[in-house]
């Protein structure tokens, strides 16, 4: 006893050593593997990091495949269905008035960031807006960022004035403004030049049928725009219309709409358009179309 006393110390140090050596040396595999992200393409600390700077509007990634982290991990096809919000107009160039002067990128905008929180609270379907700081990119630098993060779906979203025709004139708090209560309602249109003209259509339909079933109303206001070269009627009854030289649409490499939300020049459409409670009724019925194109929907 009087021996061991001693060396006992001496013993436990050494082992506490060659434990150390053996850790630094040779760790063990759960060490080397990143946190499990719940974003795809993104470590935790991405995620956190995104999350801390209120980022969450950034593409997720640019590919089209999930790379895990860890030695030998092969990239695998994303699972989530990706859908690109785009903001019409941008803080520069807003796009129309509203009857009460208010500029169109503003309705875009607070529209957008509705339908990216109504889609994030689908579990297998991941969004983000294209443009999110609204600069003045042209139409064919949104649509290239919009492609560069490989979406399945893009969804362009606007609001709706009329024909100058249609406009009348009245004051608004001492401001001269120009209003059209004649028309009200939603449009959707597809291009005919877009890759996935058949998705597009297939996709439309479904969001029309949706906003129809949420009790919104789609507006007659382009019926008689035929002469504009391929702006014509698909299926006026859903709001639906071919104009096949928009660039946002024409340009996308994935199926694509354009939906102008509401008319914002009639003064009663204007304030629900303004209401909160009325945009995240239509957001979910944009995402009740999502979610059915999003299980027939095979990525090529
Ligand atoms: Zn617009």
């Amino acid at each position: 006893m009087v021996l061991f006393k001693p060396i006992f110390p001496s013993l436990l140090i050494a082992f506490m050593l060659a434990l150390l050596i053996a850790c630094l040396c040779f760790p063990p595999k759960s060490c080397l593997a990143a946190p499990m992200s719940p974003e795809p393409g993104r470590t935790m600390r991405e995620v956190r990091r995104a999350d801390a700077s209120g980022d969450q509007m950034a593409a997720p990634d640019n590919s089209r495949y999930h790379r895990p982290s860890g030695k030998g991990a092969r990239p695998v096809p994303r699972l989530k269905f990706r859908v690109a919000i785009d903001i019409g107009h941008s803080r520069t160039t807003p796009g129309a008035l509203s009857a009460r002067n208010r500029p169109e990128y503003e309705f875009n905008r607070k529209m957008a960031l509705t339908l990216l929180r109504e889609l994030s609270r689908t579990a297998r379907i991941e969004a983000f807006i294209v443009n999110p700081e609204g600069e003045d990119i042209t139409l064919h630098q949104r649509s290239g960022l919009a492609n560069s993060a490989h979406p399945d779906l893009f969804i362009s979203i606007h609001h709706d004035s009329v024909k100058p025709d249609y406009l009348g004139e009245w004051t608004h708090r001492g401001v001269a403004a120009q209003l059209c209560d004649k028309f009200w309602g939603f449009s959707i249109f597809i291009s005919q030049r877009n890759a996935g003209k058949k998705a597009s259509r297939s996709f439309a339909q479904r969001l029309g049928a949706e906003m129809l079933k949420a009790g919104f109303i789609p507006s007659t206001a382009h019926l008689d725009m035929a002469e504009v070269e391929g702006h014509q009627p698909v299926d006026a009854h859903s709001g639906l219309y071919r104009y096949d030289g928009l660039i946002v649409l024409k340009d996308s490499h994935s199926p694509a709409v354009l939906i102008e939300c509401g008319t914002i020049k009639n003064r009663a459409e204007e304030k629900f358009l303004r209401n909160p409670a009325y945009r995240r009724r239509m957001a979910r019925a944009i995402r009740s179309a999502v979610e059915h194109f999003a299980v027939g929907y095979s990525r090529n």
